[in-house]
Parts: C-alpha cells; structure tokens; sequence
C-alpha cells in the first residue's frame, strides 16, 4: 500500500514509537500519581518526562502547562468551551475544520457569536488585514487553524497571534496539521492556547491529543474528577495540569508521544518539512500537466504551504477516483475533510476533492506511481 492520508493520521509509525508504547505497557502498568507503590511512582516519572519532553518541543512555559488530551478536538473543545461566555464574539478563518466550526457552533445557542474571516492565499498583508476587520470590542478569541487540512494554505499565525494581543486579544491555535511538520515555538509566536494531533505530526499513536496553556488555571473546565490530588475537596482543583486532566491517562499512548518527538527531531523539522514539500511540488507539477485534473491552488511554495495537496478529475466524484486509488493500493481521503467552509471557499462542497498528503515515510518513486495512476483513472 501507498499511503498518503497521513493529514488523518500518520502511518506507518516509526519502530521507537512502536517500542515506547510496548515498553510503557510492560514497565508502566500503574495509574501514576494515585499510589505510592514502586509501579506506579515510575509511571508518574515517565508521564513527567513525556510532559518536559512536549514542553520542550513546543518551548512551553513549563511542563505543568502540558495537558494530555485524547486527540486535537479535546483539545479544541477545552479551550472554547473553557473560555467564551455568553455575550463574546470570536474570531476564525474560513478554513477550519470541523473540530473548531462544531464547538463554534454549539457555543452559539450559548450567546457566543463568531466572524470568519477570509484567508487570501499567498498574500498574508491581506489576510491579517481580514483578521483586523473582523475585531470587534467584544472579541474575545481568535481561533484558527495554522495550515488548512484541505488545501495546505499555511496562515501567518504569529503575525495573527501580534495582531490579537496589539488588541488584548488572545489566541488558540489549530497545530493539527503543522506540529512536527513546522516550527511551532509558543513563546516565539505568543500562542495563548496550543492544540495539537499528537497522531498526526507527531507519530504518535492515535487517540493521542496534546494541549498547551498558561492559562490553565482560570479556564472553565468540560470534565471533572478524579486527579489523585486535593481528593478532599469535591472542587476541581485550580493546580494545572490537573484542572485539566481528570480521570486516568493513556500512558502507552503518551509514551509514544514523547518517542515521536524523538523521532522527529531525530529527522530535523526543517528536512521533514522540505522533504514532504518536495514531493507535494512534484505531485503538483505533474498534475498540473493533465488535461483532465482540476488544482484549486497555486503552486504550493514556502512559505505560504505546507504538504497537503487536493484536487480532482474533472466531472468525477472525488470519492470514486479514491475508491479507484484504493484498488490500485494507494490510500487517500476524498469528500469534504470534516472541513465544509474549507471546501465551500473553493466552489467543492458538491464533489469534495481528492486529498494527498505525505510523511517522512513516503518518497519520489510513490508520487510518481500516483501521478500514473491518476493518469489511468482519467483516460478511464
Ligand atoms: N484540526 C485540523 C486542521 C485537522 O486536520 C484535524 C484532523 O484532521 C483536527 C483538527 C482534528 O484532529 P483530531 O482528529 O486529532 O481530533
């Protein structure tokens, strides 16, 4: 199989991940920090060492700010929901996916109120200008994604993340798609909330979600329970990250976590980065030379892509031409992404579109036998 849906989760997983998640299975089979038996005492040092490794990665103000989550869209959820009032406005993008719109959505039979603001590709004076229109005085969120999962358009989020605190703004940023692919440093780039796919960019294993905020403490909280901490009291305590993370942890699945991250940086961001890039550009090239393909964007360059391309045989369904894929062994995601306003932007809320994404695993030899598969299916 070619696999080149890696923007829904990354596959294969690297052989350390694979040996970390086995590893916590046989060494850290305790609840850690609800004992204080050997077990599980060593459970509890192995969870802060994956904690200061996320906090590391993401230059986090410290590890406590790390919170485990069980994929991007808890993390997401955490955050809207912990923060906006009846009463706020917010700011998005009109490229988010899902995982933003749906809890926006819900929010606003709360009274929270949202504008999307439009994303101008290749042209970031124009998008941050969007952003800007789009503040009111009630503002109290921008949220939005850092790449679009459907297009591979990167937004200038630091920029956003300046324009939000020059307006006493903060902002929760979408990392689904950049963590581990781009540098996401949250001191550099002043991120108030970080919500990352620890499966996707980070090889970990799924149901793993990362998010990151100084602002723990004061954030409404979605679950509450057990912490192992403060057990006297019945209030969920304000300490982070056990504000945050009630109940018990996936230990083999955050183990995998931090061994990604070793991975990744084993690999170096910058040569991931320009690796899945370069197959991207050739896939897009080679595409761009077939009648029958439609491209929506330009040519994907730094810095305004990253490696997720989609597209489409013209007068076909994108689901057909990926069924097709699939009997020729190659995986990839067609439809709608989970991201309807990503698709409505481009004019493919009808057929959806064909999505490929690679990973550090994939190579020249796999675009070029995708390339004359697509070619196949066309003449077909
Ligand atoms: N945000 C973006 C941009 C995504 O691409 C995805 C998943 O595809 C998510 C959020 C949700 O991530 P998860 O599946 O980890 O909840």
């Amino acid at each position: 199989m070619i696999y080149f849906d890696n923007a829904a989760t990354t596959y294969p997983k690297p052989p350390q991940v694979i040996r970390a998640v086995d590893e916590a299975m046989q060494k850290y089979g305790a609840n850690p920090g609800r004992a204080g038996h050997t077990m599980s005492m060593e459970t509890a040092e192995e969870l802060y060492r994956c904690r200061t490794a996320v906090a590391e990665f993401f230059h986090a103000p410290g590890p406590e700010c790390v919170v485990f989550t069980l994929n991007c869209t808890q993390a997401i959820n955490f955050v809207l929901k912990g923060v906006l009032k009846s009463g706020d406005h917010v700011v998005t993008s009109n490229l988010e996916h899902n995982a933003v719109m749906r809890p926006l959505q819900a929010l606003q039979k709360r009274g929270v109120t949202y504008t999307e603001a439009q994303v101008v590709p290749g042209d970031n004076d124009a998008t941050v200008d969007a952003f800007r229109k789009a503040l009111r005085a009630n503002t109290k969120l921008i949220v939005c994604t850092h790449v679009s999962n459907v297009w591979g358009i990167r937004l200038p989020i630091e920029r956003l993340a300046a324009l939000g605190h020059e307006y006493g703004v903060p902002i929760a940023v979408d990392c689904a798609q950049s963590a581990g692919v781009l540098p996401v440093d949250m001191q550099e780039f002043q991120f108030d909330y970080l919500c990352v796919a620890a499966h996707k960019g980070l090889y970990a294993p799924m149901g793993t979600g990362i998010l990151i905020t100084p602002h723990g403490a004061s954030m409404e909280t979605l679950m509450e329970g057990g912490t192992g901490t403060a057990s006297i009291s019945l209030e969920q305590p304000e300490t982070m990250p056990d504000r945050l993370e009630s109940g018990t942890i996936n230990i083999p699945g955050i183990a995998g976590i931090r061994a990604g991250i070793s991975f990744v940086k084993s690999k170096g961001i910058e040569r991931i980065y320009r690796h899945e890039l370069g197959l991207i550009q050739a896939l897009y090239r080679s595409l761009s030379k077939m009648e029958g393909v439609q491209l929506y964007t330009p040519e994907p360059v730094e810095p305004y892509f990253a490696p997720v391309l989609s597209f489409n045989i013209k007068e076909a369904n994108s689901e057909a031409v990926a069924q097709r894929l699939n009997a020729a062994g190659i995986a990839v995601r067609a439809g709608l992404h989970c991201a309807p306003r990503a698709h409505e932007s481009f004019g493919t809320l009808q057929q959806g579109a064909v999505r490929v994404c690679p990973s550090a695993f994939n190579n020249m030899n796999e675009i070029r036998a995708f390339s004359n598969t697509v070619m196949k299916i066309h003449r077909k």
